[in-house]
């Protein structure tokens, strides 16, 4: 243990960025996975029978606007020109997503230009805030409805987002949802305005292998913090990609996440495209995967029969389940900040960071970016 100045806790595309910018300055560095895997959520292996890459936790689409991330990523790998296209089922029919003149046009079984259906959408949000009496919108619901009217919303939002945090959205934030984007032309692109975007040729795993193969790194798999935590030289800097609640024995109570479920199944009946969303209530998942129509390098493999779906059930979380999307609100917030004082008086060397450990939602460009800029300043702190 004595010669490593770092220890990195989670071998997610975080921890992983900066025990690689450690490593190619010189410094020893061992990295720790509780998991029996690498990457973290962004975990993908290959079909061996099929070729299909499956994203285990849930479909990734690399997309950034920050040239920095982009030219850092593609040092470990090439990506293919994959453009995220997402539908969303309503009723038995197919929408795209997000809202655009299709969707508005299909749902309305009208034929409006672009200017005619900014004006309907426009006229329909201003009827139904009169009908509500929304003058500041309270909260979720009343948001959605004064941005784009009740039909639009209910159909395209409410159900989906009441699935998806399993609360009325009488009872969710206002804030979460600043605006609807509503696009008045055909542009279909889930992702419009990324600078960049695709999927790893060789998957996403293998970024994370490559990142960590250094003569200054050493990788444990299966190891968890707890189990190490007691026989770890007094200087050691460490980064913790984990949960602080659970660093911290939970003593102040759990901080508060939503999980989700995945129901694999290999079948002929593929989506024909990488995702669709289930707008509606009686469906109680919310996104179908199609993992094979991300492989737009390898066309034999779209082309075969067989698909590999995955269908995404919102859950609970419950204390030390899998923690996916934090519960984002003042009481949260402020929980999460007495563990990190708490956890900074427990663990004077101690870093926290990743998503988890940030207790934040972060796309893996943002986490990435963290990961560089952490990597930076610990680099110029070591030169100081
Ligand atoms: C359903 C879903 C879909 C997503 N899709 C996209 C997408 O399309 N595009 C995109 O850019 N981003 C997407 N994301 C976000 C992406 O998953 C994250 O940006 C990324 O995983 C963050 O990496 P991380 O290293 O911070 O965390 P993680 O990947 O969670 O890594 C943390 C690691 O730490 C380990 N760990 C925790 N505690 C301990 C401990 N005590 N001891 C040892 N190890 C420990 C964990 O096992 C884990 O492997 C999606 C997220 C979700 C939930």
């Amino acid at each position: 243990m004595d010669k490593y100045t770092y220890l990195i806790v989670g071998a997610g595309i975080f921890g992983s960025t900066v025990a690689e910018r450690l490593a190619s300055a010189g410094n020893k560095v061992l990295v720790i996975e509780r998991r029996a895997h690498l990457a973290g959520n962004i975990y993908s292996y290959t079909d061996k029978e099929t070729g299909i890459e499956i994203h285990k936790y849930g479909s990734h689409i690399f997309h950034t606007e920050i040239d920095e991330v982009w030219d850092y990523i593609r040092k470990f790998m090439k990506f293919n020109d994959y453009v995220h296209i997402v539908d969303t089922r309503h009723n038995g029919r197919l929408y795209p997503m997000p809202i655009n003149l299709d969707t508005v046009n299909l749902l309305y079984g009208t034929d409006m230009n672009s200017e005619e259906a900014k004006k309907f959408v426009s006229e329909e949000a201003e009827r139904d805030r009169k009908k509500y009496g929304i003058v500041e919108p309270k909260n979720f619901e009343e948001k959605g409805i004064s941005l784009v009217g009740e039909k639009l919303y209910t159909v395209f939002l409410k159900n989906y987002t009441e699935k998806q945090w399993n609360m009325p959205a009488t009872k969710i934030s206002a804030k979460i949802l600043s605006r609807i984007p509503v696009r008045f032309s055909h542009d279909n692109r889930y992702f419009m305005t990324a600078k960049h975007q695709g999927i790893p040729m060789d998957g996403y795993t293998k970024i994370v292998e490559r990142m960590l193969d250094s003569e200054n790194i050493q990788v444990k798999i299966n190891t968890d913090f707890k189990d190490i935590q007691n026989d770890l030289p007094e200087n050691i800097k460490i980064i913790y990609c984990g949960q602080v609640d659970e660093l911290c024995n939970y003593e102040l109570g759990v901080l508060p996440w939503r999980s989700l479920r995945f129901e694999e199944e290999r079948t002929e009946n593929g989506l024909g495209e990488s995702v669709i969303n289930e707008a509606d209530k009686n469906v109680p998942y919310t996104r179908t995967h199609d993992y094979k129509y991300y492989q737009v390098h390898q066309p034999e493999v779209i082309q075969q029969k067989i698909s590999y779906i995955a269908r995404e059930y919102p859950a609970d979380f419950e204390k030390g389940g899998e923690a996916y999307y934090p519960v984002d609100n003042e009481k949260s917030a402020e929980l999460y900040k007495e563990y990190v004082k708490l956890a900074k008086n427990k663990y004077p060397n101690l870093i926290l960071g990743g998503r988890l450990g940030a207790y934040q939602y972060w796309d893996m460009d943002v986490a990435i970016k963290n990961a560089l800029d952490l990597a930076k300043e610990l680099l110029h702190e070591h030169d100081e």
